[in-house]
């Protein structure tokens, strides 16, 4: 590690956890998100976090699913959620499940009822809750806080053994009801819930609580560095309460917090994501327009990207938000100098060019990169009919249009120079095809006679054409003038365009410049032998200044 490299407040901590032998310089992270959901790119700013961490110490990382609360959980997300680590190219040291841990979560409770540090309270929720206090004025004793650890013991047990209903009695943590810290008066650290638990059925109907569980997953997997998003700074005291007061562990983890990962024009919550799933709003989880991770690589991001992006936003212990261009910055950067150009033509419109022989075709030869010369060149059909974009055609031009318009003359691109003599139309006034002329001296798009033009425009050869289908996402929120994030309701804007022959072989996941119009990927799930399907992946420029 070069010194002049700036550290992040994570590897500071980490730094001194080394000189000072804390762990024995061992730096084990771990990843452990609640199955009850896709991952969205939130998520993968905490899996580089934790993965690169452990990597750059040569240290280990689990992928733990904190299973700790039965009703939520949903085993279809496990898949997803080890197919999305792997895609975004980290391996997990060990995969585990909080629920195997039940037993000794149980046997911490008994012994805080023990040293007289827990009770089983009887008041219910609401009651529970009002008698907490305010940040002003301390909270109010249970009436069961003193309790003998012998009556504690027995009550506990029959909270494991069954013999109460859903809510009628709770496990509290005895700490300090006028604490400062509203989360050290007496949390609930066991409650009761008779639901099936997909891993230990019917064992158990008493479950941890987040903040009691998660500190002993963490201990007994010997992990050094449990990092987490800042909303539970203020569980850091509960956090280090149990681990000092269970006791098992004569090398605790360390709780660390950074600021969790928003963005513009998004949401990032698996509860609101789901909302979008469930009511159709989306095609799925794996929509193109999602920012879950199964969304942007069916939208053809790279894990190169986003592990770019997750670097380049860095490690921040205050909240903010990310400009997705940002994203799209780092997603255009990786695309750029590995892809290959297609001819896309988008709104056609028909070019015959009138003094062009009849039957010939002939091969013009195309870059397939203009920063790239290794990419090399492929050839492309071109005959007496092209395919223009609509884009680059204006029967009355506004000034500085320097594309095709009546009498203008234009470069098609590595063809020729070609002049714009007539407009016809069809009946209702739309354009149906154009009549051009073109120089048989300008070949290669070479200018015969030091003439100029100051358009070129691509093109596709009409013969021998594919149609493909083109996707132009938009984003799926616009985020208002107050901050709100408003439904984009056209953010999935379709549109058959020509392609070039070649698109016609493009496999699922094949990635594209389309020439002019930005980066596209076949699209994994759509595309068939007989049917392409491209989503478009970001476009060719952005507003966003690198370094800002
Ligand atoms: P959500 O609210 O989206 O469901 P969560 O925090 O409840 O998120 P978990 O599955 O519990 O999701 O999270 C697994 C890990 O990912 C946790 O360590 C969590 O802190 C981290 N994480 C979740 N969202 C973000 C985010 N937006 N930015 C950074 N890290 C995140
Ligand atoms: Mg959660």
């Amino acid at each position: 590690m070069s010194e002049n490299i700036s550290r992040n407040f994570i590897e500071e901590i980490i730094d001194r956890d080394n000189e000072e032998g804390t762990y024995g310089g061992k730096v084990y992270t771990r990843f452990p998100p609640e199955p009850n959901g896709y991952l969205h790119i939130g998520h993968a700013k905490s899996i580089c976090l934790n993965f690169g961490i452990a990597k750059e110490y040569g240290g280990m990382t689990n992928l733990r699913y904190d299973d700790t609360n039965p009703v939520k959980e949903d085993l279809e997300y496990v898949d997803s959620i080890e197919e999305d680590v792997r895609w975004l190219g980290f391996e997990w040291d060990k995969r585990l499940w909080a629920s195997d841990y039940f037993d000794t979560m149980y046997k911490a409770a008994v012994e805080l009822i023990n040293k007289g540090l827990a009770y089983v309270d009887d008041q219910n929720a609401d009651q529970i809750r009002e008698s907490r206090g305010t940040l002003t004025e301390p909270g109010v004793e249970s009436h069961c806080r003193n309790q003998s650890p012998e009556e504690n013991l027995a009550l506990f047990e029959q909270m494991r053994d069954g013999s109460f209903a859903d809510g009628e009695r709770t496990l509290r943590a005895k700490i300090d009801m006028a604490s400062p810290n509203m989360n050290m008066r007496d949390p609930v650290i066991y409650r009761i819930a008779h639901t099936t638990h997909h891993n230990t059925g019917d064992k158990w109907c008493i479950y941890p609580m987040y903040d009691f569980a998660h500190p002993i997953e963490d201990a007994i997997e010997g992990v050094t560095h449990s990092i987490c998003t800042l909303e539970f700074e203020d569980h850091r005291p509960l956090y280090n309460w149990v681990l000092e007061n269970v006791g098992f562990w004569p090398n605790p983890p360390k709780q660390i917090e950074f600021a969790r990962l928003n963005l513009t024009n998004t949401v990032m919550s698996k509860r609101l994501l789901k909302k979008l799933v469930d009511e159709g709003t989306v095609e799925g989880w794996d929509d193109p327009r999602m920012p879950t991770i199964a969304g942007i690589r069916r939208r053809g991001y790279t894990p190169e990207a986003v592990r770019d992006f997750c670097e380049q936003i860095g490690i921040a212990k205050s909240n903010s938000t990310i400009d997705v261009a940002m994203l799209e910055h780092c997603v255009r950067n990786d695309l750029q100098d590995k892809l290959e150009s297609r001819h896309v033509i988008e709104d056609p419109i028909k070019v015959i060019i009138t003094n062009y022989p009849e039957d010939k075709t002939e091969m013009i030869e195309i870059e397939n990169n203009r920063n790239v010369p290794e990419l090399g060149t492929r050839q492309i059909p071109f005959s007496r009919e092209i395919w223009i974009d609509g884009a680059d055609f204006m029967e009355v031009p506004v000034k500085k249009y320097f594309r095709l318009f009546p009498g203008n003359e234009v470069r098609v691109k590595g063809a020729y120079f070609i002049k714009c003599n007539e407009v016809i139309k069809n009946e209702d006034g739309s354009i149906k095809e154009l009549h051009c002329t073109y120089d048989p001296a300008s070949k290669g798009g070479n200018s015969p006679d030091g003439r100029k033009v100051k358009g070129t425009i691509h093109f596709v050869d009409a013969k021998t054409a594919v149609k493909i289908l083109v996707r132009n996402y938009d984003y799926l929120y616009i985020d208002d003038e107050e901050g709100n994030k408003v439904l984009n309701p056209d953010s999935a804007p379709e549109k058959w365009c020509y392609a070039e022959p070649s698109l016609g072989e493009a496999k699922p996941g094949e990635r594209f410049q389309f020439f002019r119009h930005g980066y596209y990927v076949a699209d994994s799930k759509l595309t068939t032998e007989d049917q392409k399907v491209f989503n478009k992946i970001v476009g060719l420029k952005s507003s966003f200044k690198p370094g800002k």
